[in-house]
């Protein structure tokens, strides 16, 4: 089996002075770690991360990116440029962006294989909310999400990773229990092998309130092959202790 993946998610957080002190803190600790490591920082602040975490065991992702290649879309990032930065990876479609920017299925494959095609390792997010799982629609909805990344991205598929984040768990300190993280991970897991036999080497990170107290028994459930932290990965400590459950 590969390497776990932990990345972080800092959100709209941090600031130049906030953002050395805690790179350095991970650098200062992190040693070789068993699994794979990556900070999702704000797009103005991908050089500062790019230049202190030059070298080291901590990868560097971004947080969205332009289904477009090139052009008049005041405000967007294409991947190229991300890919200028030393991005290795890119968030899309957290449910963030989902939520507050009307962010479409649609939309989210196609901002997948912008990155893809520049060699920049897309993290889709899927995830149901409160409501979806309660009228027990969570597999209906989670498959959609993701069917329309396969479909727009075919034989590119195996080179994505997966974030399930059940909605009602981000940033709410309700963790989804690991059985119910294994279960939809299980669903996500077949429904990528029934689309690409090298599905195998897909990471699927379970997302959501993870943090030093409950990451090693998530970590530990059969299918899930990483984590998307959000705020326990903005303090060295913590996020230092979720890496140390990546085993
Ligand atoms: C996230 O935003 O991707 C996330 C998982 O946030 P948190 O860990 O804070 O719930």
């Amino acid at each position: 089996m590969s390497k776990k993946l932990i990345a972080g998610n800092w959100k709209m957080n941090g600031g130049k002075v906030a953002n050395e002190a805690l790179l350095n803190a991970l650098l200062a600790e992190v040693g070789q770690p068993a699994c794979s490591i990556a900070v999702c920082v704000p797009a103005p602040y991908l050089a500062q991360a790019q230049s202190i975490c030059a070298a080291s065991a901590i990868d560097l992702g971004a947080q969205d990116v332009s289904p477009h290649e090139v052009g008049a879309f005041t405000g967007e990032q294409s991947a190229a440029m991300l890919k200028e930065f030393g991005v290795r990876y890119v968030i899309v479609g957290h449910s963030e962006r989902r939520q507050y920017h009307g962010e479409t299925d649609a939309l989210v494959a196609a901002k997948a294989q912008r990155a893809l095609a520049c060699g920049i390792t897309p993290i889709v997010c899927v995830g149901e909310s409160l409501a979806e799982r309660e009228a027990g629609k969570t597999e209906e909805v989670v498959k959609r999400q993701l069917a329309a990344v396969i479909h727009s991205n075919g034989h590119c598929i195996s080179e994505i990773v997966v974030a399930y984040e059940p909605v009602w768990a981000i940033g709410t300190g309700k963790t989804a229990s690991p059985e119910q993280a294994q279960q939809v991970h299980a669903v996500l897991r077949a429904q990528l092998k029934a689309a690409s036999e090298k599905a195998g080497r897909i990471k699927i990170l379970y997302g959501g309130s993870m943090n030093a107290a409950n990451a090693k028994e998530l970590l530990s459930q059969p299918d899930i092959d990483g984590g998307l932290i959000g705020g326990a990965s903005l303090k060295a400590t913590d996020f230092l202790s979720i890496i140390a459950s990546a085993v």
